[in-house]
């Protein structure tokens, strides 16, 4: 059986003529950049989310350091996350010249950010947290606005991984100040190359993003503030209009295999996540994740049946080359390190077959027969 981590083509095959209609018509209409596509798509994504303003911009990258930037983050500031994530959430603190302060993961939590290791981290440095929904799991939203309120810090959520996810009802990215997504291709809703977009309730904060990803104008070749090239393009906005439709379905589809994961792998010496009621907290899946101490050795054994696996993310950042003035060291972050050596994550997306499930949980259970 050829099984692969991840099929982009497989899904392309099924939306194959809408999105080449879409793209015709982009191509003919000589508007390639901020066109009708992307406002539309601004307007139904905003809908999706349930949020007043949704403003593309060219990566989840930029939706971090524009939203930092809007907020007025720099120099001499402290922003606190999670080390446990893509090095993305924390380079864009570094991007405005903002200090990255980490802490530690629960494994309570799906690998999410620990609410009381953020009240650690507090000083009166500290300017805005983000939380990361890591693998599409929402973070314990509640705890962290209740922290934010207090020490009055701003919330930017990284929801670059949960598109569609949901914390008590309310989609991810909508809870705190500032919600970012990435349309990288491999994420939930993902484009056909680059693309990133910024959400908020908030009117000032709204018209801050948009001048800022055209050049920190208001009108054209009149600049406020210095700003960014970072734009939605049309082709991109167009695609994901059409995807965007299909974005509950999908995630479905991952919710159900995680769910098949989860009961096939019951019983086994491995860690598995934790699925919760869908009020309290909608997990979609981006990433299945599992825990175990021979993962190494499980993963070579998958590889040899034809099973490709990944590690996200084999280096937590406070221990990254990148980050090493911050002076952090081996130990600092307990369940973060070990979450790095134990995590592997099993093929998970819409199309991946029941009979591949099956084929992918038998392989699992004969490892741990062997060992
Ligand atoms: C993908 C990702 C980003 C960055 O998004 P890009 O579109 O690749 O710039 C940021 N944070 C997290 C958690 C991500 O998974």
């Amino acid at each position: 059986m050829h099984i692969s981590f991840l099929d982009l083509k497989a899904q392309y095959q099924t939306i194959k003529k809408e999105i080449k209609k879409e793209i015709e018509e982009v191509l003919e209409s000589g508007n390639y950049i901020l066109g009708p596509k992307e406002k539309e798509f601004e307007k139904e994504i905003a809908e999706y989310l349930g949020v007043k303003h949704a403003i593309g911009v060219a990566n989840g990258t930029d939706a971090l350091v524009l939203s930092l930037d809007a907020l007025g983050i720099g120099p001499g500031d402290e922003v606190i996350t999670t080390p446990y994530t893509f090095f993305a959430s924390a380079e864009a603190v570094s991007r405005v010249g903002a200090k990255p302060v980490f802490a530690d993961i629960s494994f309570d939590d799906n690998l999410n950010i620990d609410v009381r290791q953020i009240k650690k981290k507090i000083t009166k440095n500290t300017k805005a947290i983000i939380p990361v929904h890591i693998f599409g799991c929402p973070c314990n939203m509640d705890e962290i606005i209740q922290i934010a309120r207090k020490y009055n810090l701003y919330i930017i959520e990284d929801a670059c991984q949960a598109i569609g996810a949901q914390y008590k009802g309310k989609k991810a990215g909508t809870l705190g100040d500032i919600g970012c997504f990435s349309f990288f291709p491999t994420k939930n809703l993902g484009g056909y190359g680059d693309g990133g977009l910024v959400v908020t309730n908030n009117d000032e904060i709204a018209e801050k993003i948009m001048t800022l990803r055209v050049h920190g104008s208001t009108k054209k070749y009149y600049h406020s503030r210095i700003g960014y090239n970072s734009r939605l393009d049309e082709i991109q906005a167009a695609i994901l209009k059409v995807k965007l439709k299909y974005i509950d379905k999908w995630n479905q589809k991952r919710i159900e295999k995680a769910k098949l994961y989860n009961d096939k792998l019951k019983n086994l010496p491995i860690t598995l996540p934790k699925i919760y009621d869908e009020n309290h907290k909608k997990h979609v899946f981006h990433l299945y994740t599992i825990l175990t101490p021979k993962r190494d050795e499980l993963k070579n054994y998958l590889e040899q049946k034809g099973i490709p696996t990944g590690i996200y993310y084999p280096l937590p950042l406070h221990l990254q080359e990148a980050y090493k003035d911050l002076g952090y060291k081996d130990g600092d972050m307990p369940n973060a390190e070990k979450a790095s050596r134990q995590a592997l994550s099993l093929p998970l997306y819409p199309e991946l077959k029941e009979e591949e499930i099956y084929y992918i949980t038998e392989a699992v259970k004969t490892f741990f027969e062997r060992v």
